[in-house]
C-alpha cells in the first residue's frame, strides 16, 4: 500500500565518516527552493529536500554522542538503531580512509534484522589510492549488503548517482511531493502531536471518553500513528496519534529528536495539527519546530495548553498566557489557542469545535469577485511603493486552489514587491475573509499580457 507521505531518508554511520558533510551537500542545492526560510534549518538535522522531481525527508543522524570514552560505542550503536527504525532507507556511509570496524558490523547486523532498504556508501574517495584498497577489501563484500556506491560528500562527486539509487530503491511506495497528498472528502484527519508526556493519548481518551460523540469500533494502526474515528457535531474526524518510539533510547536528545522526526511524519498526512502543549512546561525549542514544519505543509494549526489543571490562576492568567505564547510563535500568530486538561475533560471537546472550523476555513473557497473587491479596498488604503522609480500594480487576484488555500495575484512587477506590503496583504485578507488557524500561500506572478507568448 502507497504511503500517504514522502520517504524518509536516514544517513547512518560512524562519527567522522562525513555524514554531515553528505547531508549538507544533498540539501544545500535544494534548500533554498524548498524551504525559503534562510536560518531555521541549520542546527536540526533533518530538511525536506528533493531530487529529480522526487520530494523526500533527509535526517542526517550525527550529533547526541556522549564524549565519555567507554560509551562512544553504545551511542553510536543507539543513533543508527533508531534512525533505521524510523527510516524508509538508508545511506550506510564508511570511509574509504579507515575502512571497517566493529560498529559496521553491529549497524550492518540492525540493518539486516530490521530488513529495510539500504544503500552503502563509501565517502572520501576522492583518494583513489585509499579508495582502492577498501574496494579490494573482501570484507566489504562479506557484510552482505549492495554493492557500494563511491562518493566524495565534499566535491560532491557521485552524490547524483547516490540520490538515484536511493530513491529507486525506495520506489513507488510513497508519494513524489507533499503536495500529492490524498485527502479523504468529509473526513477531517485530526493529527495529536506534542512531545512525549504532554497527555497525546490521555486526551485521545478523554475526548473518546466523551457521551456527546459516536467512537467507530475500529481504530487503526500504523507503524507510526494510532488512528482513532469519531463523529462530532455531526463531521467525521480521525485522530491521529503518534505512537510512542518502540525502542528504549538512553539519550534524552535521542528521545526528542526521532519523536519529532515522528510527529513530521503524521503531519503530513493531516488536514489539521493541534499541538499539545504542557501548561507547567511551556512551549519548547521542538514545539516551535513542529509548528514551523506544520506551516511550511500548509497544515490547519491550533494549539491547546493542556494539563491547566495544574496551574494556579485567576481571570488574567490564560490572556497573560496566551499573549506570551503568541509572541514566542511568531509569525504563526493566526493559531487559535485553547486551555484544557485531559485528566478532568475539561473544554477538550472545545478542542473539536476549533478544529473543525480550522478545518472548514482550510477548505473554503472565496469567489474572485470578492476577492477583487477585496484587493481594490487594499490598495486604495495603502497603495504598494514605488521601487526603483518604478510604479508597482497589482491588478487582478484569483484563488487557485482550497485545502489548502492558494491565491495567485498578478503585477506588473512581481519581483519589486517588497515583503512588508506582502505581509501587510495577507493580514487584511485575514481580517477579511478570516482564515483562523490557515497558513494562506499568496503568488504572485507577472501580468500574463506581459508574458512573452
Ligand atoms: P560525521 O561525523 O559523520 O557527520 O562527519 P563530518 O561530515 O563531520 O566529516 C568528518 C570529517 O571528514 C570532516 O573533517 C570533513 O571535512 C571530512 N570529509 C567529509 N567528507 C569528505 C570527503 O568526501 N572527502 C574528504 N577528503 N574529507 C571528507
Ligand atoms: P503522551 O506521551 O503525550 O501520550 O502522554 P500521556 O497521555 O501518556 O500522559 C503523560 C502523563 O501526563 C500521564 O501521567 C498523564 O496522566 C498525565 N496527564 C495527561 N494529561 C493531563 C492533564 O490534563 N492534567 C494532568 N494533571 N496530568 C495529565
Amino acid at each position: 500500500m502507497k504511503q500517504n507521505r514522502v520517504p524518509v531518508i536516514a544517513i547512518v554511520g560512524r562519527p567522522n565518516v562525513g555524514k554531515s558533510t553528505l547531508f549538507n551537500r544533498i540539501i544545500g542545492r535544494q534548500d533554498a527552493i524548498v524551504h525559503g526560510t534562510p536560518g531555521v534549518t541549520r542546527d536540526r538535522h533533518y530538511e525536506l529536500t528533493d531530487w529529480n522531481g522526487c520530494q523526500f525527508m533527509l535526517v542526517d543522524t550525527g550529533g547526541y554522542i556522549p564524549q565519555s570514552h567507554d560509551s562512544v560505542d553504545a551511542a553510536v550503536r543507539e543513533q543508527a538503531e533508531l534512525a533505521i527504525d524510523e527510516a524508509d532507507a538508508v545511506l550506510f556511509v564508511i570511509d574509504a580512509g579507515s575502512g571497517l570496524t566493529i560498529a559496521e558490523q553491529q549497524i550492518t547486523d540492525h540493518l539486516k534484522r530490521s530488513d529495510k532498504r539500504c544503500v552503502l556508501v563509501i565517502n572520501k574517495a576522492d583518494n583513489p589510492r585509499t579508495t582502492q584498497t577498501v574496494m579490494a577489501d573482501e570484507q566489504i563484500y562479506r557484510l552482505g549488503l549492495s554493492d557500494p556506491v563511491c562518493i566524495s560528500a565534499i566535491s560532491g562527486q557521485n552524490v547524483g548517482d547516490l540520490l538515484d539509487r536511493v530513491l529507486t530503491l525506495v520506489g513507488e511506495g510513497f508519494l513524489k511531493s507533499v503536495d500529492e497528498i490524498v485527502y479523504e472528502s468529509n473526513l477531517l484527519q485530526l493529527a495529536v502531536i506534542g512531545k512525549p508526556n504532554v497527555g497525546k493519548s490521555s486526551f485521545v481518551n478523554a475526548v473518546t471518553g466523551e457521551n456527546k460523540l459516536i467512537v467507530s469500533d475500529t481504530p487503526g494502526t500504523t507503524r507510526d500513528s494510532i488512528h482513532t474515528d469519531i463523529t462530532f457535531d455531526g463531521q467525521r474526524f480521525r485522530l491521529i496519534d503518534t505512537a510512542g518510539l518502540r525502542r528504549r533510547a538512553k539519550v534524552k536528545e535521542n528521545i526528542e529528536f526521532y519523536s519529532t522526526l515522528r510527529t513530521l511524519k503524521t503531519i503530513q498526512e493531516c488536514d489539521v495539527a493541534v499541538l499539545l502543549i504542557d501548561a507547567v512546561e511551556g512551549l519548547a525549542d521542538q514545539d516551535i519546530r513542529v509548528l514551523e514544519e506544520a506551516r511550511q505543509l500548509k497544515k490547519g494549526l491550533l494549539i491547546a495548553v493542556n494539563k491547566w489543571d495544574l496551574i494556579e490562576k485567576d481571570d488574567k492568567t490564560y490572556l497573560n498566557y496566551e499573549r506570551r505564547l503568541k509572541q514566542a510563535i511568531e509569525p504563526t500568530t493566526y493559531v487559535p489557542v485553547v486551555f484544557i486538561s485531559s485528566l478532568t475533560r475539561q473544554r477538550v471537546t472545545r478542542v473539536l469545535e476549533l478544529a473543525k472550523r480550522v478545518y472548514g476555513e482550510r477548505n473554503k473557497t472565496i469567489s474572485t469577485s470578492r476577492l477583487n473587491r477585496f484587493l481594490a479596498e487594499a490598495i486604495a488604503r495603502n497603495h504598494p511603493p514605488a521601487v526603483r522609480g518604478k510604479d508597482i500594480r497589482i491588478n487582478y487576484i484569483t484563488q487557485i486552489k482550497s485545502r489548502p488555500p492558494v491565491f495567485a495575484l498578478f503585477s506588473n512587477e512581481p519581483a519589486l514587491l517588497p515583503p512588508n506590503y506582502r505581509q501587510y496583504l495577507e493580514h487584511r485578507m485575514r481580517e477579511t475573509f478570516g482564515f483562523a488557524g490557515v497558513p494562506l500561500s499568496l503568488t504572485f506572478r507577472k501580468k500574463s499580457k506581459d508574458r512573452v507568448a
